[in-house]
């Protein structure tokens, strides 16, 4: 049985950074995010691809043992393309097809309606929202969204913002959705809308967790071969998520260990392109980098 659902994107990205391009090669916001879970916990996905989508890539995602019943085929799949310049923390997005995603409509089956975490990984919000009224009554939500769907949706996405527990949103997203330049106004409004926990991922320079009372800034690893960012902002949430689920403890000091987990992976992710490295990653090098992020912390 899953203990994870995942709602987000299959995508096929084309990408390029000052170290190289790749084409048409395996992304989309809940192929990271499952990827990054599994390494903790069960993840079951919910997504659509098309019939242009390559059966190696669907093999590579059964591989991970992530259950992809909720994965539809229908028409052609979403297409990403985008490139970074040397600032390797900011996207820029050339061209977005949401091709089948467009009319995609999300069917929860049966037998995740149950399953106590849900990731609404980036996606549009009104799926977000979709998801979350046909699921059961989850323990513990987690949203994460773009530039991309704050410019096209703000109102679903707010109220969707509304009924969750964390909300993950990297620094320019924060500044763009609640509109200032300071990032704990930015986390105090969030926070005003009801979840219990914003997290402030900031790329390369660690991120920020705000609760009511409490504020925890997470380290980031001095990484020295990055080749592509794409994906860690989803590698992140789904290793945030996945070390809860696998511990079951929704307390803030666990939370701020799911925070390290979740830098851990979106670290490793960085060293390649597409999903190059993860799908070679081990629990051992996860574990040897998360001390390695304590070392760090040391003072
Ligand atoms: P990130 O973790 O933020 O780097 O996410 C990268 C992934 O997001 C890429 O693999 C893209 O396929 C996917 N993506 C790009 N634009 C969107 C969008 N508007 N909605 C959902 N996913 C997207």
């Amino acid at each position: 049985m899953s203990d994870i659902l995942i709602i987000g994107t299959v995508a096929l990205d084309t990408i390029e950074t000052p170290f190289g391009k790749v084409e048409n090669a395996l992304g989309g916001s809940a192929t990271y995010a499952s990827f990054a879970a599994s390494f903790f916990s069960k993840p079951a996905l919910i997504s659509v691809v098309g019939n242009d989508f390559p059966r190696e890539y669907i093999e590579l995602l059964k591989k991970r043992n992530i259950d992809l019943d909720g994965l539809k085929i229908i028409g052609k799949t979403f297409h990403w393309e985008g490139f970074y310049e040397y600032d390797m923390n900011e996207a820029k997005t050339k061209k977005t097809e949401l091709n089948s995603l467009e009319h995609f409509k999300v069917e929860v089956p049966e037998r995740y309606k149950n399953i106590k975490y849900v990731f609404l990984a980036n996606i549009d919000p009104e799926q977000q929202l979709e998801t979350l009224r046909q699921m059961s009554k989850p323990d513990f939500v987690v949203i994460d969204t773009m530039n991309f769907w704050i410019n096209n949706k703000k109102k679903a996405l707010i109220d969707v913002i509304k009924k969750i527990d964390v909300l993950l949103l990297n620094d320019g997203e924060a500044r763009q959705l609640f509109n200032t330049v300071n990032l704990v106004k930015a986390a105090n409004e969030a926070l005003n809308l009801g979840p219990k926990a914003v997290i402030i991922k900031k790329g390369e320079h660690g991120a920020l967790l705000f609760t009511k009372n409490k504020h925890f800034s997470a380290p980031s690893y001095p990484l020295e071969n990055i080749k592509d960012p794409t994906g860690c902002g989803d590698s992140f949430g789904g290793g945030f998520i996945g070390y809860l689920a696998k511990t079951n403890d929704l307390s803030e000091r666990s939370f701020r260990k799911a925070i390290v987990y979740g830098s851990v992976v979106a670290s490793h992710n960085a060293e390649d392109f597409s999903l190059n490295r993860l799908r070679d990653l081990t629990m051992n090098d996860i574990e040897k980098r998360y001390k390695e992020f304590q070392d760090i912390r040391e003072f």
